[in-house]
């Protein structure tokens, strides 16, 4: 009785080791991916907004052309009717509408001038913020596909051991599951044979006589020094 429950405890440690094994080979990766996609959309949010300085730049180019156009027929008309004044303060409204007009599209000429200027550096650091983003994005697709691929193994492993495991604890006695579990928030292997008079698990020497009366398996022996669940080398595995 007590040497199959041995065997199913040592059985379930081995699956445990393995379900733990294949969470460590995804490690750090889940989190990786995380933060790759927060610099996407960090980098993505500024190319927005590089984007959208460089559209208002051009908008106000366009409206200013307009606007230099709209000046200069009213200027036109304007002159024209400078010839038809019925008096001095008709003819001097006119000239002071004409400087004013000119004034505004100096004015307009200098923002203009400033603007180009700015366009060069704002398509730069648009360049380079695209560029930036693009890598990024490249990254993140490499990530991904790494967890995928590492995923999707590990999934049909893990569902397989993930019900082996439950197979086998449903057969251990409740107590001693519950001992078992508790052994485990120390060591990923619980239960470890013992090998040329050691535990196995921490090397730490057992006294020969219980290695002899282990041989009964009269009852469950735990080494001292760990806590591990010990058996005997030659302990038969559970048959499959
Ligand atoms: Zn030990």
């Amino acid at each position: 009785m007590l040497l199959s429950q041995l065997q199913i405890l040592a059985k379930l440690s081995e699956v445990d080791v393995q379900l733990e094994e294949l969470r460590e080979e995804l490690g750090d990766l889940p989190y990786e991916v995380e933060d790759m996609e927060k610099i996407v959309r960090d980098r993505q949010r500024q190319v927005d907004d590089t984007q959208q300085q460089l559209d208002e730049l051009l908008k106000y180019r366009a409206d200013s052309r307009i606007r230099i156009q709209e000046l200069k027929d009213r200027e036109v008309r304007v002159t024209e009717q400078q010839f038809q004044v019925r008096n001095n303060r008709e003819f001097d409204a006119i000239t002071k509408e004409i400087e004013d007009s000119q004034q505004e599209q100096r004015t307009i000429d200098r923002d203009m001038a400033n603007t180009h200027l700015k366009e060069e550096n704002v398509r730069r650091i648009l360049d380079q913020q695209s560029k930036d983003l693009a890598e990024a994005k490249e990254r993140l697709a490499d990530k991904e596909k790494e967890l995928q691929d590492l995923s999707s193994d590990q999934n049909e492993e893990a569902t397989a051991l993930i019900r082996q495991r439950s197979d086998l604890a449903s057969r251990i006695d409740g107590d001693v599951l519950t001992n078992y579990e508790r052994i485990r928030e120390y060591h990923k292997d619980v239960v470890v044979p013992i090998r040329k008079g050691s535990c196995s698990g921490c090397f730490n020497t057992i006294p020969p006589q219980k290695v002899v009366e282990m041989r009964t398996y009269k009852r469950m022996d735990f080494c001292e020094h760990c806590g591990r669940l010990l058996y005997p080398e030659d302990m038969q595995a559970l048959p499959a």
